[in-house]
């Protein structure tokens, strides 16, 4: 694509997520995080330069090594894939905006443990999976207000500030429908939640009109690999 093609083709997305956001209300702000994982440093920098500036990896050695790649510019790194206790030392030293997924109480304990050992903090959503699926990671919606209460007691490192899910991965728009709902709703319920990060490339618009207000977009944004 050449620069053109591509400023053509954010402003249209851009256009896509202006229209469902204001069907919600004119204060209702949502952030586009580009999910970077199909792509390397230079298609990164380019969409920089035509103004995108939060991105998000999902696997830690990616966010290392383009964060530190393109450590000139003052990115926003979000990590938005399931993490492994073994990669917590190698998340810290990217020193990440916004851990998306904590999906379990073991692994909020060891990331409280080692950023009270680095005396940091590190601001972190909950991941439900809100579509029963067992090859998601996050807690069901029965479990997730007793957990995330109990992170906020029991991890005061962990600044929690909201949920993450993955929509329904399904064709059936009702069932997709379905789980951004249960999101929502249980979003609405916990104290101090300013992020509600659901939607991707291909249901975006329903993930703005159901609440959210961050939406992780990928392969949309990064039509030509
Ligand atoms: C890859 C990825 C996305 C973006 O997916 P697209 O369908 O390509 O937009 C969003 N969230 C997570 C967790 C991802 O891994």
């Amino acid at each position: 694509m050449t620069l053109l093609e591509q400023k053509l083709s954010f402003d249209r997305i851009i256009e896509r997520v202006e229209k469902a956001r204001l069907r919600v209300n004119n204060h209702h702000i949502v952030k586009i995080v580009a999910a970077s994982k199909y792509v390397d440093a230079d298609a990164i920098r380019s969409l920089y330069a035509i103004g995108q500036r939060a991105f998000g990896e999902n696997k830690v050695q990616d966010l290392v090594s383009k964060s530190e790649a393109l450590d000139e510019l003052p990115i926003e790194w979000h990590f938005i894939g399931t993490l492994q206790k073994n990669k917590i030392n190698q998340l810290l030293s990217a020193h990440p905006h916004l851990l998306h997924s904590i999906d379990s109480l073991e692994l909020a304990h060891a990331l409280n443990e080692r950023l009270e050992r680095e005396n940091m903090n590190l601001r972190a959503l909950v991941q439900i999976n809100s579509a029963y699926e067992a090859t998601k990671s996050g807690f069901y919606p029965e479990e997730i207000n007793e957990k995330y209460a109990q992170i906020m007691q029991e991890c005061p490192r962990l600044h929690l500030q909201g949920v993450m899910s993955i929509g329904a991965h399904v064709e059936d728009t009702a069932l997709i429908r379905k789980s951004f709902e249960t999101t929502r709703r249980i979003y609405e319920t916990l104290p101090n939640a300013s992020i509600c990060s659901m939607g991707m490339s291909g249901d975006f618009e329903m993930a703005i009109e159901y609440g959210s207000n961050l939406i992780r977009l990928g392969s949309i944004l990064f039509p030509k690999i």
